[in-house]
Parts: structure tokens; C-alpha cells; sequence
């Protein structure tokens, strides 16, 4: 689909969208509702919500909207047997300059 210099998020349709639309905090669940519903609209329109849902199942994204799911939706979807295999993000750690040079 795409070319090998591409990926995927190159081409959601939720880029410069605002972030609160994917993380809503709804102070009810009524307008956590609404929020998600909304979010899940834009995502019914991207043609890369397969991959974004592929890549949340396989990090365990534990929060927000992606690939047109909600966090509870996705802890569904990874109990089944097709689900992704899950790979979590590896741990960066950066040191400062003052902890490398007294380690040498
Ligand atoms: S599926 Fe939804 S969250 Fe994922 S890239 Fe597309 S618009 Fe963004």
C-alpha cells in the first residue's frame, strides 16, 4: 500500500487533528462517550485504521482512541486468539553528561 520510504502514520487522518478528540477526559461518562464517539468517527474515515489498530493491539497502547477502539475495547480484542502478539516499547533511558563521564 505504501512505499518503503512511508509508514503508516504518514497518512492518519488524525494528524493536526486536536489530542483531546483521542484522549478525552469526559467528566461523565455520558460526555466520555460522546468524546470517544466522535474520535471513532474521524477513524471510520482513515485508510490506516488496520494498521493503527494492529500497532495498539501490539504495544498493549493502554490509553485513548486508536484504529477506531477505545482502551476497554482493545482488552477485549487482545483476549481473543487472532489478536497481534504483543511487543512492548522498548525502555529508553537517557544519562547526562556528568553521570557518562564519571562512569569512564
Ligand atoms: S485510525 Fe484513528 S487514531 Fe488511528 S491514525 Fe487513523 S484517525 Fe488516527
Amino acid at each position: 500500500m505504501f512505499n518503503t520510504e512511508e509508514h503508516w502514520t504518514d497518512h492518519a487522518i488524525c494528524r493536526g487533528a486536536d489530542p483531546d478528540l483521542f484522549f478525552p477526559i469526559g467528566y461523565s461518562a455520558e460526555l466520555l462517550q460522546e468524546q470517544q464517539a466522535e474520535a471513532k468517527a474521524i477513524c471510520a474515515n482513515c485508510p490506516v485504521v488496520s494498521d493503527c489498530l494492529t500497532w495498539a493491539l501490539r504495544v498493549g497502547e493502554p490509553d485513548g482512541v486508536w484504529g477506531g477502539t477505545t482502551p476497554e475495547e482493545r482488552r477485549h480484542l487482545r483476549r481473543s486468539p487472532e489478536a497481534p502478539v504483543r511487543h512492548r516499547l522498548p525502555v529508553i533511558s537517557v544519562r547526562d553528561e556528568h553521570e557518562t563521564a564519571s562512569a569512564a
